[in-house]
């Protein structure tokens, strides 16, 4: 029985099948190309095949039985919308067949152009033409794209072969050989296929047409695709749809050409159109960054000056109906213009927040859009480091500024190389010509990428830029030989491992490691993180333990230090060797006499901190050191030790030795030492509240809150409690003042949740510590996760590291059992979050919809995870994110 299901979608000529709001089924670009259809603006007419059918056709390996049908019934359509027919000598219709996910893949596809040529065919093009330059090199590029797609042989066969012809002829582009060399090419590559395959190039149009559409739809498998979905969380069954349009020609000669339009700059946010573009080519030439392209600047005056008015026109008014920023494909042949694609533009974070707040000030969009609009991790980007100006450096060569933000690292010249340097903890910068998408897994593992072709819109620079990468591509001077490792610049050579540093905000290749200073955000940013400010119900602090820490969170506007992890205070200098002696004390007086040592310290510490943060809470957890992290290791160490304790090392050794554990994480930590040697707890309460009270002398205001660390049982915290709640008595009668405070816990052990109710009434506030009920619910080392972990990731088998993004089904659910149980048993407990987690914008969303007061993470977080607060409360209201509406 034929299925009601339709496949195929008709535009062109001023109307569409489909429309924008079609994106799963006729992908972006399809869903682009109807919606523009449907404004009257110029698009190519065309038929995009439904993405529904991709997941299907590569499982099963057929199509629907009506597919055929259909797609002769839309060819009949266009051949009668371009009065052209398909495979016929005289005029014959050729097209383009490109794939187009709902979600944009920039270069991760396929692209065939002029299908539909043969030997036949090519003299109808000839003499309509009149260009027998153009005829041939139409034909050269789809046989060319035709073996590398459809007969999966790659690039490399037949640029050999062109570069061979073009240095022979001393021609600088394809178009520059003449009639006759492009002809014998093509009669070359398709011999390169007969001999490579086994079988001839298809002559047949529909042949061709049908090898086409399934090699579109095989793409969505190819490495390249899946590991750019892995990186970008694009959802594997999404499919791509295939689109076959009506060909116009970039090619022509020097009135045509194509290019690529940005309505606004995505690396600074400027409202500027802003492109490249090159003549007599077609539309690959531009993005595969093979030939340098000119600025779309270069066509406002001249020639092309009809094209440039007519361009701004049309793009303004896609990006006004979009009320977005457009990254446009056009073509133009004898200075007529066609729009071959519009979709939302990729930007870096500084041109994210600057467009989303320009755009509410042109009243495109409302603050709440432009709140839900910038991709929180995207804020990161702000806080790069850049070189400092004032450096002295050795600039060997500039390219083009197309990812902000400097980076340092190894020269490497191979992305598998990359990738494996970079697992192994060196931090390098993937230095290419220029990049494909073949060298995708390589700039995910590279700091930077730098390339010596290929222009702003390269591979390269569209990639980089989406991850918010360092990147410079065009860096015309430098020479790059991958196969001899190194590239010369300028009279220099910089061999692989070498470290260079590269410039992604001006465009500039230094030698070695360049002074880096972290860059100053600006109003725009200052403006959406007020809004998103007023907008969030969480509370965002910061994980901090030093005043310097403190001071930084506050820039970054935390509301408060949601964890100061008190034993990282005693690895600098000194210190470590009076917390050691404290650890490895055999008696309790050993340890008094330590403690005395470490008091003062710890108090000056937390009197800065409380400082810092002048009146927001200031969360403090006793201490919680697995033992392994303090220990003395090495003779010299334990030699020093001996000495302070005035003990032989032989016998301090025997005392180290006793004390290692089997398992330090699940060992004698946390609550347990205060448990076993109440005298630390003590110790810590003194410094706590001696330095609050000292601070608050200095007339400033203190609100601390004491945490316990690694609770399981209620009795381990009313008896830390005690403690802490004794010595506050004491502090404050012999300072003659009391200052506010608050005890409660950590929630980090399964026991804790579950029993939340009855820890509820020990305690006046929960901080999740999900890195420890992360590690304790999935009974994995967060120490040994990484040996299997990524392999878990990499193969599906979770969808997310846990330990970076919170596992909302397994650990979120004890996370919801424990704020329900408290919340049951103390009404106004007050409840957070500080494991990595809580700068995570997910899991910042999901601490959100739990009821939690606030989140805490790293001070660089806490902008992230006030944004993603905002979002959270946005989502919650109902309001429409109007960005994913866009094409
Ligand atoms: C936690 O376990 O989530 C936590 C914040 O504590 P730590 O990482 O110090 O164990
Ligand atoms: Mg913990």
């Amino acid at each position: 029985m034929p299925s009601l299901e339709r496949w195929v979608y008709f535009f062109g000529n001023g109307r569409a099948d489909g429309s924008a709001a079609m994106r799963d089924i006729l992908g972006g670009k399809g869903a682009g190309l109807a919606e523009m259809a449907n404004l009257g603006l110029p698009v190519p007419p065309g038929f995009t095949i439904s993405a529904k059918l991709c997941n299907t056709y590569l499982e099963q390996g057929t199509f629907p039985g009506q597919l055929h049908e259909e797609v002769d019934h839309h060819l009949k359509q266009l051949e009668q919308a371009t009065k052209k027919k398909f495979g016929d000598a005289r005029n014959p219709l050729l097209v383009s067949v490109r794939s187009g996910a709902a979600v944009s893949m920039p270069g991760m596809m396929e692209t065939i152009l002029n299908l539909g040529l043969n030997d036949e065919t090519v003299q109808g093009l000839l003499a309509g033409s009149q260009n027998p330059r153009f005829a041939y090199d139409s034909y050269r590029r789809f046989v060319q794209m035709y073996g590398d797609v459809v007969f999966d042989l790659g690039k490399e066969p037949f640029e050999e072969v062109l570069g061979e012809c073009k240095r022979r002829r001393k021609a600088a582009r394809d178009i520059d050989l003449p009639p006759d060399d492009l002809k014998a090419l093509v009669h070359e590559f398709k011999s390169i296929i007969q001999a490579k395959r086994g079988v001839p190039f298809p002559e047949d149009p529909t042949a061709q047409l049908w090898g086409a559409i399934e090699a579109v739809f095989q793409s969505w498998r190819t490495r390249r695709a899946v590991d750019y979905r892995k990186v970008h969380g694009i959802p594997d069954d999404l499919g791509t749809a295939v689109n076959v349009v009506a060909m116009v020609y970039g090619n022509m000669g020097d009135d045509s050409g194509t290019g690529v339009a940005f309505t606004r700059d995505c690396r600074t946010g400027e409202n500027l159109l802003n492109g490249d573009f090159l003549t007599s080519a077609q539309g690959e030439d531009v993005v595969s960054g093979a030939r340098t392209p000119d600025s779309l600047f270069k066509m406002k005056r001249g020639k092309l000056a009809k094209v440039y008015q007519e361009l701004e026109h049309v793009t303004a008014k896609l990006e006004r109906h979009f009320k977005d920023v457009q990254d446009i494909e056009f073509t133009f042949e004898h200075g007529r213009l066609y729009l071959l694609q519009t979709r939302r533009a990729q930007r870096t974070g500084l041109a994210a927040v600057r467009i989303a707040v320009e755009m509410v000030e042109e009243r495109l969009i409302t603050a709440d859009e432009a709140v839900q609009r910038v991709p929180p991790q995207d804020l990161d980007q702000l806080f790069h480091p850049m070189v400092d100006p004032r450096a002295a450096v050795t600039v060997v060569a500039k390219g083009l500024p197309a990812s902000p933000g400097a980076a340092i690292g190894e020269a490497v010249f191979d992305a598998d190389e990359a990738e494996a340097l970079a697992q192994r903890g060196h931090q390098v910068i993937l230095v290419r010509p220029e990049t494909s998408p073949e060298d995708f897994h390589g700039i995910v593992a590279a700091r930077a990428v730098l390339t010596a072709r290929g222009g702003m819109t390269s591979h390269a620079a569209v990639v980089a830029r989406g991850m918010g990468k360092t990147c410079v591509v065009g860096a015309q001077a430098i020479e790059v030989d991958p196969h001899a490792g190194r590239f010369r610049a300028n009279g220099r050579v910089v061999k692989q491992g070498q470290v260079i540093t590269v410039d992604g905000t001006t465009g500039r290749v230094i030698l070695g490691a360049a002074k880096l200073v972290e860059p100053k955000v600006g109003g725009h940013y200052a403006k959406l993180m007020a809004w998103a400010d007023q907008r969030r119900r969480l509370h965002v602090r910061a994980n901090a333990d030093t005043p310097a820490d403190a001071k930084r969170a506050r820039e970054f506007g935390a509301e408060g230090i949601g964890l100061c992890r008190t034993e990282h205070m005693f690895f600098e200098g000194d210190r470590i060797v009076a917390m050691r002696e404290m650890i490895v004390a055999p008696d309790e007086a050993g340890r008094r006499r330590a403690l005395a040592k470490l008091l003062p310290m710890q108090r000056g510490d937390f009197e800065g901190i409380f400082a810092a943060m002048d009146g927001y809470p200031v969360t403090i957890r006793l201490l919680d050191p697995p033992l392994h992290e303090f220990l003395p290791h090495t003779r010299a160490e334990v030699a020093q030790l001996a000495k302070v304790m005035k003990l032989p090392p032989a016998q301090l050794q025997r005392i180290v030795a006793s004390l290692v554990e089997a398992n330090p994480m699940l060992g004698h930590r946390g609550c347990r030492l205060g448990i076993t040697y109440p005298e630390i707890t003590e110790m810590q309460a003194r410094a706590i509240f001696e330095a609050a009270c000292r601070v608050v002398a200095r007339g400033k205001k203190v609100v601390t809150e004491v945490m316990i660390p690694l609770v399981a049982h209620v009795e381990e915290l009313r008896r830390q409690a005690a403690i802490v709640r004794r010595v506050a008595r004491e502090v404050f009668q012999a300072d003659g003042r009391a200052v506010p405070y608050l005890v409660g816990t950590m929630i980090e052990l399964p026991r804790a949740a579950l029993t939340a109710d009855e820890i509820a009434k020990e305690a006046d506030f929960f901080s999740f510590g999900t890195n420890d009920l992360t590690q304790t619910t999935f009974g994995l080392s967060r120490d040994d996760a990484g040996r299997f972990l990524p392999f878990y990731v990499e193969r599906g088998i979770l969808s997310d590291d846990p330990f970076q993004v919170l596992d909302q089904d397994g650990v979120g659910k004890l996370v919801e059992i424990a704020v329900r149980l408290g919340r049951g048993a103390r009404n106004e407990l007050k409840i957070g979050i500080c494991g990595e987690h809580g700068g995570e914008p997910a899991s910042v969303k999901f601490c959100h919809r739990v009821g939690m007061n606030y989140v805490s993470c790293s001070p660089f977080r806490v902008p992230i995870a006030r944004l993603a607060a905002a979002q959270a409360a946005l989502e919650e209201q109902g309001v429409i994110n109007r960005t994913r509406a866009t094409v």
